[in-house]
């Protein structure tokens, strides 16, 4: 997005909030040239699906929430930042190409796991324990299980 004062192509989004219709999205951003704020307006439809969550809320897909989950679920561990962006850039990805209008929270979970278990093991486990709120142990042990046969 170009900046319509100094025309200066990199702009940064420092705020993202959908309409009350979640027909529109609306992105305040910043010039990292001149450092001016706009705002502009998108039509969902050409955008990411609207996250239902378990509560039937629809929201927007927010990146620092999967940079936060993320982040949490890879505390400590032996994995750079520029790895977490790459797992965020690629659900984002995923997500923007699987052109539907609608995706529930847990599909996204999946997703996150699947790209976990690439990454990390314990961060996958963590994350595995949050997201799938094990019942008892046999469950987690399963999940460590299916972990190893994986390619
Ligand atoms: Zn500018």
């Amino acid at each position: 997005m170009k900046c319509p004062f100094c025309q200066h192509p990199d702009t940064q989004v420092v705020d993202t909030r959908l309409s009350e219709e979640h027909n529109s999205i609306r992105r305040r951003r910043r010039c990292q040239s001149c450092d001016k704020r706009f705002s502009t307006v998108e039509a969902v439809e050409m955008r990411m699906p609207l996250i239902i969550k378990r509560s039937g809320e629809k929201v927007m897909f927010d990146p620092a929430k999967l940079y936060t989950s993320l982040n949490r679920a890879l505390h400590k561990r032996p994995i750079d930042s520029e790895t977490v962006e790459d797992t965020v850039a690629a659900i984002e990805s995923r997500l923007y190409h699987l052109g539907v209008k609608e995706i529930s929270s847990q599909a996204i979970g999946e997703m996150i796991l699947a790209e976990l278990a690439h990454i990390d093991e314990v961060a996958y486990v963590r994350f595995a324990s949050v997201y799938k709120s094990f019942h008892d142990v046999s469950e987690f042990t399963q999940v460590i299980a299916s972990l190893h046969k994986k390619p």
